[in-house]
């Protein structure tokens, strides 16, 4: 089969591939569309010790079952391997497993012509569903995973909070949309790169220069999600928060920082973290983008993914408005 296969730092190869094995209790999908994710883009960058080249990268993906009783039913899948087990997978919290595994990290993903996964990981979704749609399941996900954290810590129902996030990227987009859709009439987005602020007019949200806007919108915001995670942006992020308001940490762009526990105590506020999604989510988030409830996608982009390299490079550099690019086999 073709990959797109992380070679080392920057370096992307289209190339021929063994196709997957499947093991025990494993089926093997054709892969119609991956999306490239923030955390593909930080191994690309050699960031991630977890990734390990040669490896094939990918996520979040729609596909369809090769082989077997439902071959050719479409899916989209959990790509975190979990135990099903331990105490946290028994609560259905199975992002907390301690012996989770990942595709396109742990095992091979999905930037593929086929991919093998178990079947336990499969998540339904209408055999209708856009392909744009189905393939964001996993980053809108993230996206509903956080806000619900964030709802059980606001004082008032999320529709009242004025929102501001941080990072224009498909997770913060996603949120932002979520918000507006769960009620919230003042949704804001906060970024510097003018294009994905562009993107993100066009779908109705109000986008922000951070450099560029005035003192007084700091500490307005009874909800700030920091969808990017490095210093500057936590740093905005907690002068933006009103008291008694909420900060939810998403993006882990770099992780060494000081945070201001002084404005944290006095200001009562509640600083969350968030790590992807439980089951239930991807669910709940299939249901959702199937509804609509996140707008047309028309901010996605498709691509070969023959053109996977470039792809890499252009999100890189900053050269495409679309926050996500889903790679096409
Ligand atoms: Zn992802
Ligand atoms: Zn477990």
């Amino acid at each position: 089969m073709k990959a797109l296969v992380y070679t080392g730092e920057r370096a992307m190869r289209y190339r021929d591939e063994p196709d997957p094995d499947t093991g025990a209790g494993e089926v093997l999908l054709r892969i119609e569309a991956a999306g490239i994710c923030g955390s593909d883009m930080h191994a690309w960058h050699g960031h991630d010790p977890r990734r390990v080249p040669p490896l094939i990268l990918g996520h979040e993906l729609v596909g369809t079952i090769e082989a077997g009783a439902d071959a050719g039913t479409r899916v989209t899948v959990n790509p975190l391997i979990t135990c099903g087990v331990c105490d946290y997978c028994v609560q259905g919290r199975q992002n907390l497993c301690s012996r989770r595994g990942m595709i396109g990290m742990t095992r091979p993903g999905a930037f593929a012509q086929r991919m093998s996964i178990p079947r336990s990981s499969l998540i339904d979704i209408p055999q209708d569903m856009g392909l744009r749609q189905a393939a964001l399941t996993e980053p809108a996900a993230t996206a509903l995973h956080a806000l619900n954290l964030c709802q059980r810590a606001l004082a008032r129902p999320l529709g009242e909070a004025r929102v501001r996030v941080i990072g224009a990227g498909a997770v913060g987009l996603l949120a932002a949309l979520l918000a507006r859709a769960s009620g919230c009439a003042q949704v804001s987005l906060a970024e510097t790169n003018a294009l994905r602020r562009a993107a993100a007019e066009g779908c109705g949200l109000r986008a922000v220069d951070p450099r560029a806007e005035p003192e007084a919108e700091e500490g307005r915001f009874e909800l700030v999600i920091d969808a990017v995670g490095s210093r500057h942006t936590r740093e905005a992020a907690l002068r933006a928060v009103r008291p008694g308001g909420v900060f939810m940490h998403v993006g882990l762009q770099d992780w060494a920082s000081e945070i201001d526990m002084r404005k944290l105590t006095l200001a009562e506020i509640t600083l969350l973290g968030t790590y992807t999604y439980t089951t239930a989510d991807l669910r709940a988030t299939v249901r959702a983008l199937h509804a609509g409830v996140f707008g047309d996608l028309a901010w996605v982009e498709e691509r070969g993914l023959e053109e996977g390299a470039k792809a890499f490079e252009d999100l890189d550099q900053g050269r495409t408005p679309a926050a996500k690019i889903l790679l096409r086999p």
